[in-house]
């Protein structure tokens, strides 16, 4: 629609006709001096316009009642409409825009002819003028509705608020101000009808007002939609287009609940803002991706891991020594120097906390408490606890993870023991540091160094992650079964406490004040309730169980337990005591018998000391003769060195065999066969040889060896005793399997310091540096002839 006001012109003061031809509208309402184009398709009117251009091109408009009859021939038309001149005509496509310029409101009186177009006789309408203080204020209060209408509706240009200033009278004000909004046709007839400007401006003012409410709504709804928007423009319409991209590809998603809960997480999560940035950029990826595509979960797992990570969360320290002493003695029997040594630790930590300190290495077989330690350094010093093993470890992606490239990759077992201990400063136990392998896939202790490293630990980098981890806070203890075989750069970072086994005493005192109260609790019983007697604990111990720890005794234990449980659940009440003889009823029957008198009665056998990575075993050696071809045969998982030390042993007894009083020639017409039985563990290294030869020497002399002896020791072809390693955990293993006298090479007796006084005095020593004195105290075999020098036992 065009608006344009009419400048002053003739037509004003034109006279008007009494009789004009009335073009009915549906729509519009012309205004005085206002210029409207209407849009003529009817033939009948078409030809009315001409006629009237041929003659002074006047005519009235008024508007159609009823819009939607406008089938109705003629039309019922308002009383009152608009007597205009045509300025023109353009014929279009889609009809004739006849071009009309207001010129007075006019009533229509009388309508004279229908045919083929209504003629109307009409009567000009003059306004009813008002001036004063109360029009300007309404005419004030039009250019304001009508500048703010103006301001907030886009398509009204801006000079439409000028021309509206520039019209001084009331009247025409309200005519011009109604002609150029897009008020309702009712109220635009309204205003038409409305002679008095005074009341024209009020019903215009209150029309006004309604229209900006309306325009106001309808651009807070705008904004309301447009703030999402601008939120960050850029983004929101790249994320459109790309939904729409993936609509037509048919993977059309809204972001999803899985997005969105990541989103939440990731706003309340506390990460360091390399970990942060890195995780929006992933999520970022994630919401575009399928969730159907493999990328997807790959991705989505490792937002996992960054979120799950306690990148900044840390437990505080509370370390009050005297109560780390408590929750030390709680727990464990014993042990006062390594609980001392913790302790030194600890204080150390307090006084300064910066301190790195070495690294506690727990040293010694299982079940020895290594584990349990660790848990009470973590509850001394308020911190998490976590642990994980290195048993088996050949790769370094084992500790620092694998790359995102590899499918189902994941993080290193460092991340993963942090991610389990949910703080950055757990006490983190690193089991078997010295089952710890190497190949061709790297060295994981290398791996293993920069962890322990205090210089280095603090930005420990995980392949996985790619991002560096803070390890700086963590207390690393190490634990390990064999200290040998620790590479050397890592056993210089730590500091070894050896934890040796427990004797059998120990054990009883453990079992009675530890581990049975645990697992009577443990099953659901009052201590109360279920209590075993020393005899049948003895008997476990003995027969149940070969170990320097105490793990099996543990398990046995708890066997017993739950087999009370079950009658408890059978319906049988009271206390129950288990002595002695109820063990087997509860546990079967024993697993190691005690029948080294009995094994050791016949020539030919003769007991062994072994080292063990589980603390130390005896060992039989059996020897047996019979007819053949001077063959030996050795059987029972020997290694090289072992065999040898038999084959040297049957040389030094064919050497010896005058002055020890075997017949010469008893290899000639016989097969000798070295058995080791128990176990398909394999056995090797040389300390059996004084067992060895001592088993053959029996045999051969038909003297049965001392019972409840055992022995270890390297042999020379010559009979020279050499030193060997492992004495305290042979000595211990000894003393569990009821061994009283040991003989070992002199150059060991400085390791008998480290057993324990109790275990020394329970067992008689005999230091010897040839075998001729073994021989004799084992076989009381004298070496005819050549006499030899004696040391008595130490
Ligand atoms: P490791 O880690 O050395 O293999 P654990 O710490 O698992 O051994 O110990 C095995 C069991 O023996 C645990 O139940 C532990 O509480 C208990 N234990 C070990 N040593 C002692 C001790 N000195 N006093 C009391 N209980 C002990």
């Amino acid at each position: 629609m065009e608006h344009q006001q009419l400048k002053d012109t003739d037509e004003k003061d034109q006279k008007l006709p009494e009789v004009l031809p009335v073009l009915p509208v549906r729509d519009s309402v012309i205004f005085p001096r206002m210029v409207i184009p209407l849009m003529v398709r009817d033939e009948d009117y078409l030809k009315m316009v001409d006629q009237v251009l041929q003659r002074d091109k006047l005519l009235v408009v008024a508007m159609i009642k009823d819009p939607d009859a406008s089938e109705r021939r003629p039309p019922e038309i308002h009383s009152v409409g608009t007597a205009g001149v045509i300025l023109k005509l353009t014929k279009t496509e889609e009809g004739t825009v006849v071009v009309v310029q207001g010129i007075s409101r006019v009533k229509i009186k009388d309508i004279l002819s229908t045919e083929p177009f209504q003629q109307a006789k009409i009567v000009p309408l003059e306004d009813i003028e008002h001036s004063g203080k109360e029009i300007e204020a309404m005419m004030t209060s039009t250019w304001n509705l009508f500048k703010q209408i103006v301001d907030l509706s886009p398509h009204l240009p801006a000079e439409l608020i000028q021309l509206a200033r520039n019209v001084e009278q009331p009247g025409p004000l309200a005519d011009m101000v109604v002609s150029t909004l897009n008020l309702e046709r009712n109220k635009k007839q309204e205003i038409l009808e409305t002679l008095d400007v005074k009341e024209r401006l009020k019903k215009l003012i209150l029309f006004l007002n309604e229209e900006l409410e309306l325009q106001k709504m309808g651009r807070r709804i705008q904004e309301q939609v447009k703030k999402g928007i601008d939120k960050s423009q850029r983004e929101y319409y790249l994320r459109e287009q790309l939904k729409a991209i993936q609509k037509e590809l048919g993977i059309d998603k809204e972001e999803s609940p899985d997005i969105q809960e990541l989103k939440e997480r990731l706003k309340k999560k506390a990460l360091p803002e390399a970990a942060r940035q890195v995780a929006e950029k992933e999520l970022e990826r994630l919401s575009k991706m399928s969730p159907m595509a493999p990328e997807y979960t790959v991705s989505r797992t490792y937002l996992d891991w960054i979120l799950d990570l306690p990148w900044l969360e840390s437990t505080e320290d509370t370390i009050d020594i005297n109560r780390a002493k408590k929750v030390l003695d709680k727990h464990h029997y014993n042990l006062e120097k390594v609980k001392n040594r913790i302790l030194e630790y600890l204080a150390v930590r307090k006084l300064n906390p910066e301190h790195k300190g070495p690294i506690l290495c727990f040293v010694g077989p299982p079940g020895t408490g290594k584990t349990s330690l660790g848990k009470a350094i973590a509850e001394a010093m308020g911190r998490k606890f976590v642990r994980i093993s290195l048993g088996g470890v050949r790769d370094e992606a084992e500790i620092r993870g694998h790359r995102r490239t590899y499918v189902g990759a994941l993080p290193g077992r460092i991340i993963q023991g942090i991610k389990k201990a949910k703080s950055n400063n757990p006490v983190f136990m690193l089991d078997e540091v010295d089952k710890l392998g190497m190949d061709f896939r790297g060295d994981p202790s290398s791996a293993l160094l920069e962890v322990l490293d205090p210089e280095q630990n603090h930005s420990f980098s995980d392949h996985y992650l790619e991002l560096e981890f803070d390890l700086s806070k963590v207390m690393f203890i190490t634990t390990a079964n064999q200290l040998d075989p620790i590479p050397a750069p890592l056993r210089d970072r730590m500091e070894v406490l050896e934890l040796v086994g427990y004797t059998e005493d120990e054990k009883l005192q453990i079992a009675t004040k530890f581990l049975i109260p645990r697992q009577v609790t443990e099953h659901g019983f009052k201590r109360s309730q279920v209590s075993i007697r020393k005899c049948a604990l003895r008997k476990i111990i003995r027969e149940y169980t070969r170990e320097a720890g105490l793990r099996n005794l543990e398990r046995e234990i708890g066997a017993i337990c739950r087999a009370i449980a079950r009658e408890v659940a059978e319906g049988k009440k009271g206390r129950f005591v288990v002595s002695a003889k109820d063990v087997e009823k509860y546990l079967g029957k024993p697993k190691f018998t005690h029948d080294m008198a009995e094994r050791t009665s016949v020539p030919g056998i003769a007991v062994g000391l072994a080292w063990t990575p589980t603390g130390g075993d005896i060992l039989f050696v059996e020897a047996t003769m019979m007819p053949g071809e001077k063959s030996l045969v050795l059987t029972g998982q020997l290694g090289d060195v072992m065999k040898e030390s038999a084959q040297a042993a049957l040389s030094y007894l064919r050497s010896k065999a005058e002055e020890l009083g075997i017949p010469e020639d008893f290899y000639k017409q016989h097969d000798i066969h070295i058995h080791v039985p128990a176990g398909a563990i394999p056995k090797d290294g040389p300390s059996a040889g004084v067992t060895m030869l001592t088993a053959l020497a029996s045999l051969l002399t038909k003297k049965p060896v001392k019972p409840r002896l055992a022995m270890t020791g390297e042999v020379t072809l010559r009979g020279t005793v050499l030193p060997v390693g492992g004495i305290k955990e042979k000595v211990l293993a000894a003393s569990r399997s009821g061994i009283k006298e040991i003989i070992l090479p002199k150059d060991n007796q400085k390791d008998l310091e480290e057993i324990p006084e109790k275990i020394r005095k329970q067992i008689k020593f005999h230091p010897v540096g040839r075998m001729e004195e073994v021989l004799e105290i084992a076989l009381g075999l004298n070496h005819k002839g050549k006499r030899h020098r004696r040391k008595k036992a130490a």
